[in-house]
């Protein structure tokens, strides 16, 4: 679904993609592991093209995004219907929620202002996928009367609402209470092994990353240092680096 090629990325000077790679097939969950600062964010945000690049490319099921076939950037409208067009989706961190909708509105919003579908139709999908999400009964309160589980839940419903190809999920638990973290993970684990969803998600959860990814990238300073099968990462990391990681981790 994912092909990702050689990308580069600097802010300034400094660089923060320094030459990546990264595969994703259909179906298959890639956890995003590394120190803070080392590039996570900027590579799934990359792989949205909601960052430019500076060298190398990104395919979504074979098609270049934010570029046309000679290597040029799109305009910006361009590019905001490829995002929608290629099917990928993204949660955040901080939620990003529309503070002033409800949660149904947050979850219908997209898909009637960005994929054309009828209020009445948006609304019943919006409803399914709060239920999926545990939410059906605070379909119409404001995003700040919900718990920040709460919260990101209705991010992920919202995310799914395209029925996205991929979906970018980015710390998808590490602005959550400890207590509320759980909740957030059952829901992504349930998207991995009942729906199948291919997912890419930067996280801090070890453990959570080692039951539900079916392949690790270790990234450091921009550059992907190890991948494998997630028992591979875990268990007998092979460079220094990620073995210092999962020993501070621990
Ligand atoms: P964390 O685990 O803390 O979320 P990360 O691996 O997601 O870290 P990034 O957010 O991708 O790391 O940041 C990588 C580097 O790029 C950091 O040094 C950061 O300071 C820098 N950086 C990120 N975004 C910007 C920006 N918009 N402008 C300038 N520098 C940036
Ligand atoms: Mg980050």
């Amino acid at each position: 679904v994912i092909e990702a090629r050689d990308l580069h990325k600097s802010y300034g000077t400094t660089p923060v993609l320094r030459g990546v790679d990264l595969d994703v097939r259909q179906g298959e969950v890639v956890a995003l592991l590394g120190p803070s600062g080392s590039g996570k964010s900027t590579l799934l945000r990359t792989l949205n093209h909601l960052e430019g690049l500076n060298g190398g490319s990104v395919l979504i099921d074979g098609e270049p995004i934010g570029y046309d076939l000679r290597g040029a950037e799109l305009s910006e409208r361009t590019i905001a219907r490829q995002r929608v067009s290629s099917g990928v989706g993204m949660v955040f961190q901080q939620f990003n929620l529309f503070t002033h909708l409800t949660v149904r509105e947050n979850v219908a919003g997209p898909l009637r202002w960005v994929h054309g579908v009828g209020k009445a139709e948006a609304d019943t999908r919006a409803d399914e996928l709060l239920a999926m999400v545990g939410l059906s009964d605070r379909a119409d309160a404001r995003p700040r009367q919900l718990s920040g589980g709460q919260q990101q839940r209705v991010g992920i419903a919202r995310a799914l609402a395209g029925n996205p190809r991929v979906l970018l999920l980015d710390e998808p638990t590490s602005a959550l209470d400890p207590e509320r973290v759980a909740e957030v993970l059952a829901v992504i684990r349930r998207l991995a092994t009942e729906s199948g969803l291919t997912m890419v998600i930067a996280t801090h959860q070890l453990r959570f990353a080692r039951e539900v990814a079916d392949r690790v990238a270790f990234l450091r300073d921009g550059v992907i240092v190890e991948q494998g099968p997630a028992a591979q990462i875990f268990d007998a990391p092979e460079q220094p680096a990620t073995r210092r990681f999962m020993r501070s981790m621990a």
